[in-house]
């Protein structure tokens, strides 16, 4: 699929992290591991995680797919290292809203580079690829908890 049309500077941002993605590769050590698909568009991700003591100390995905999908798993990792489980949670539901179309998620600095796919939210279809990687994560963080919800 093509990359819908957004602001050329986020445009180029995702670009940057789809072409060098962070955190990319094989995590040793990891204590959760998630698998996650978007079959409509193509997009796959692995997301491994290292958790201890309720934070995450380490975080790395592979995965294959359209740019957003790959550009939002690659800026969602560089949030997470050191992050709590709550603050990923909190993160994961910012970011959620910002692809639901919430104007203040969109301006939140605690989002970093993932502001950047804030433009994506008024592409419907392209607001699963987005998610992904959040998608993995609360799945990584439900499995890692137990499933219960705080
Ligand atoms: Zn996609």
């Amino acid at each position: 699929m093509e990359t819908p049309n957004l602001n050329s500077l986020y445009q180029q941002l995702i670009l940057e992290h789809y072409r060098a993605p962070k955190n990319k590769g094989e995590l040793d050590g990891s204590t959760v591991e998630v698998h996650m698909a978007n079959p409509v568009c193509g997009d796959e991700i692995r997301l491994q995680l290292r958790i201890e003591d309720e934070a995450i100390t380490d975080v790395k995905f592979v995965g294959q797919g359209c740019s957003i999908s790959q550009a939002a798993v690659s800026m969602m990792t560089q949030k997470l290292n050191g992050k709590s489980l709550d603050e990923a949670t909190s993160l994961a539901r910012r970011f959620t809203e910002m692809m639901h179309g919430d104007a203040s998620a969109a301006k939140d600095r605690d989002l970093g580079d993932l502001r950047a796919l804030a433009g994506v939210s008024k592409f419907p279809v392209r607001v699963k690829c987005a998610l992904l990687g959040f998608d993995a994560l609360q799945e990584a963080l439900k499995q890692t908890t137990g499933g219960e919800t705080h």
